[in-house]
């Protein structure tokens, strides 16, 4: 690959404004006023780690199309929304969504190491919004869930939760795992890839408590993101007793063909991750030129399954706009066979087509 490394040992901070990825080569200059204009609904920060792995070369780098902003996010599409899974609707009070009856969001930060272009907080997330809950707001969050008895899981989310300190995260940690009730601590997080120096043994301990179950979730569209540093950052994690699970969006001209997808779900397992999240787009403002069709996932999938083993296969998912949860969205491998057979019991009567990894329909029970 022709890939220009330059950026990898230049690079001594984030790139945070337009001018900067202008200067660096990695936006037209001609786009400068529409970058500025994006940039100032919607943050923008790209980590030397993850610029590192931009060819200024490819216009359709992955990478690139992840983190550096275009003049597509100016436009708004139909149906999109600035809370567009509905968080607000199930947050009952500040830093808490409780969407699920037992388990909820807790959402400490509002800053990420990097800004995704297709981030489906992204009304909420980055300086200039809250940076963090407040004393008082942590208070009230954290006697929320004290007080909520069916709250087994609670997940850290954000914002990215890994920005903040190793003190403060272990007093969080603490904090929680002195609940009860609530048995898993999970973390769902960018920084392993955007920034892995981060994971330092002060943060892995951070993340270790005496009695929940803790487990982080790592957020990553691309294998070109699974480098050597982020593999020894998710090694850190994964040595120190801490299961980790992926969380993918699917992303038009980022992951969007079974061979991205295959490395990429093949990368997880390698890195003893176990795939479990693949995202429909959500509706977002901006971020049409970033999504597929459900029908396109769906066909991904399915190929996806001829491909790898179940150990790579993440579900599909749907976060229904408004707040009504996730649903897997296929594709769907069994059907009612129509065919009626007979005075027999109800299961008997029940005939079903399944399709094998191969896209071959068989029916059954198989019946002569
Ligand atoms: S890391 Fe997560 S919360 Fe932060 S910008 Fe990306 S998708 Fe949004």
């Amino acid at each position: 690959m022709n890939r220009t490394m330059n950026l990898a040992t230049n690079l001594a901070t984030t790139l945070r404004d337009a001018t900067e990825l202008v200067a660096q080569g990695l936006a037209p200059a001609a786009d400068l006023a529409d970058l500025q204009t994006v940039a100032s609904r919607y943050a923008i920060a790209v980590t030397p780690d993850l610029a590192a792995l931009i060819d200024p070369n490819d216009p359709a780098d992955p990478i690139a199309r992840q983190f550096v902003p275009t003049k597509e996010e100016l436009f708004v599409s139909e149906g999109e929304s600035a809370d567009p899974i509905g968080d607000d609707a199930y947050s009952p009070v500040a830093g808490i969504v409780h969407r699920y009856p037992d388990r909820v969001l807790l959402k400490l930060v509002h800053v990420c190491a990097v800004y995704c272009r297709f981030c489906f907080r992204r009304e909420m997330v980055g300086p200039g919004k809250d940076s963090a809950l407040s004393e008082a707001a942590y208070t009230s969050a954290l006697d929320y869930i004290r007080a909520h008895k069916e709250i087994w899981e609670v997940i850290l989310t954000g914002g990215d939760p890994l920005m903040l300190s190793p003190r403060r995260l272990a007093q969080v940690m603490n904090d929680l795992d002195a609940i009860d009730h609530v048995r898993i601590i999970r973390i769902h997080t960018r920084v392993p890839v955007a920034d892995p120096s981060r994971i330092s043994d002060d943060m892995v301990r951070a993340l270790k408590v005496d009695r929940a179950a803790v487990w982080v979730a790592l957020h990553a569209n691309h294998a070109r993101e699974l480098t050597e540093r982020a593999r020894t950052a998710v090694a850190r994690l994964v040595d120190a007793g801490i299961p980790m699970v992926s969380q993918s969006v699917l992303l038009r001209g980022v992951n969007d063909s079974v061979a991205a997808l295959e490395e990429l779900m093949r990368a997880f397992v390698e890195c003893r991750i176990k795939p479990y999240y693949l995202h429909h787009g959500d509706l977002a403002p901006g971020t049409a030129h970033l999504r597929t069709t459900l029908a396109h996932g769906q066909a991904l999938m399915g190929a996806l399954r001829g491909r790898v083993s179940g150990l790579c296969q993440p579900q599909y998912v749907l976060d229904i706009p408004g707040g009504a949860g996730k649903s897997p969205v296929g594709p769907n491998y069994l059907q009612t066979e129509n065919s009626f057979v007979g005075e027999r019991d109800a299961d008997q009567e029940t005939r079903y087509r399944v399709t094998d990894y191969c896209g071959e329909v068989h029916l059954y029970p198989p019946r002569p």
